[in-house]
């Protein structure tokens, strides 16, 4: 993988990849402190891709575009790729600034409803439960419980969503860009392709630098996530190297076809690891927590430790490599996987 060539975007300025392609970056509270976002130039107006995190930083951010550079034509659409806070969490201010509709798949309008509607007791006690039956100490478990707010901190409203599909396609000034809608980082995350400059939004599916987190679906953590992630792997590790990737987080680059096999060399490790750790004895996810990271976390990093652990062995239970057996621990069921 090559890192491109171009220049960060300076605050509040706007960086031309394409001739119909731009590029902005926001921070963020977190470890990883920025997220890229992309607007395309359309006859109709602005196709601004992402949002950005609730907060007063990014209201300025916007203020400052949509009356700088971008104040020359509308904002036609506000398309959301998928339901993570950093993506989605401004998305219903910045429709309210601009007059435009937000559009995203039907998988991620359904995961971040299901996410906004519970209230923070419901939540909390979702988020105990799963822990609970991870195997998590009590302590962690607390940790959940008090965690009642990680989503509606930052996504304080939600729009009224219109569906965006693999049937859409941006007509930018100069070029067509396809939507392809993809399971694994999130639930059915939108990317965005222009064929015809080799130039690819793959948001965070295909990062540079950091490998995506892949998290049991709190809704089913049954459900595989990472063999659904490590199927696009596989379609993007034949992806042409002369592709320019414009990722959701950190910077552009080529050659994503060796980035993916690497992601699937990461994930196949953690897989190796976990399975022969099964194989001496049954264990929980809190076990994998040890067996995947070596140490444990505070309530932040374990949400997607724990859902990291848990997406790795549902994805061995899938292959048939380890069953999952139900264990009562003080008077809790707790999910065991053994060989
Ligand atoms: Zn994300």
């Amino acid at each position: 993988m090559k890192q491109l060539p171009i220049e960060l975007p300076q605050p509040n300025k706007l960086v031309k990849l394409s001739p119909d392609l731009y590029w902005g970056r926001l921070p963020l509270p977190f470890r990883l402190d920025h997220i890229n976002l992309f607007i395309i130039d359309t006859d109709k107006g602005w196709v601004i891709i992402d949002a950005g995190i609730f907060g007063e930083k990014t209201r300025q951010y916007w203020k400052a575009l949509l009356s700088g550079v971008l104040s020359t034509k509308p904002v036609d659409k506000i398309i959301i790729t998928h339901h993570h806070v950093d993506h989605i969490g401004f998305a219903c201010e910045l429709a309210k600034m601009t007059g435009a509709e937000c559009y995203s798949s039907l998988e991620e309008i359904s995961h971040a409803n299901f996410l906004f509607n519970l209230s923070p007791s419901d939540f909390s006690e979702l988020l105990a439960s799963k822990y609970t039956s991870y195997g998590l100490p009590k302590r962690e478990i607390a940790l959940g419980r008090n965690d009642s707010d990680r989503y509606l901190r930052y996504v304080p409203e939600l729009p009224n969503f219109k569906e965006f599909s693999e049937a859409d396609t941006i007509f930018g000034t100069y070029s067509s860009w396809r939507c392809r809608i993809d399971c694994g980082h999130s639930s059915g995350q939108i990317s965005l392709i222009n064929d015809l400059d080799k130039l690819f939004l793959p948001t965070d599916f295909l990062l540079p630098r950091i490998s995506p987190n892949i998290s049991a679906d709190l809704r089913n953590a049954d459900k595989n996530v990472l063999g659904d992630y490590l199927n696009y792997l596989q379609e993007m590790s034949l992806l042409d190297p002369m592709v320019k990737i414009f990722p959701g987080h950190d910077w552009p680059f080529v050659e994503g076809n060796e980035r993916a096999r690497v992601l699937i060399e990461h994930h196949k490790k953690r897989l190796d690891l976990l399975l022969s750790e099964a194989k001496k004895r049954p264990i929980t996810v809190s076990d994998g927590i040890d067996v995947l990271f070596g140490r444990r976390f505070q309530s932040h990093e374990l949400f997607f430790a724990a859902g990291e652990a848990r997406a790795h062995l549902t994805d061995l239970m899938h292959s048939n490599k380890v069953i999952k057996e139900i264990e009562l621990r003080d008077g809790c069921e707790v999910d065991v996987f053994t060989t």
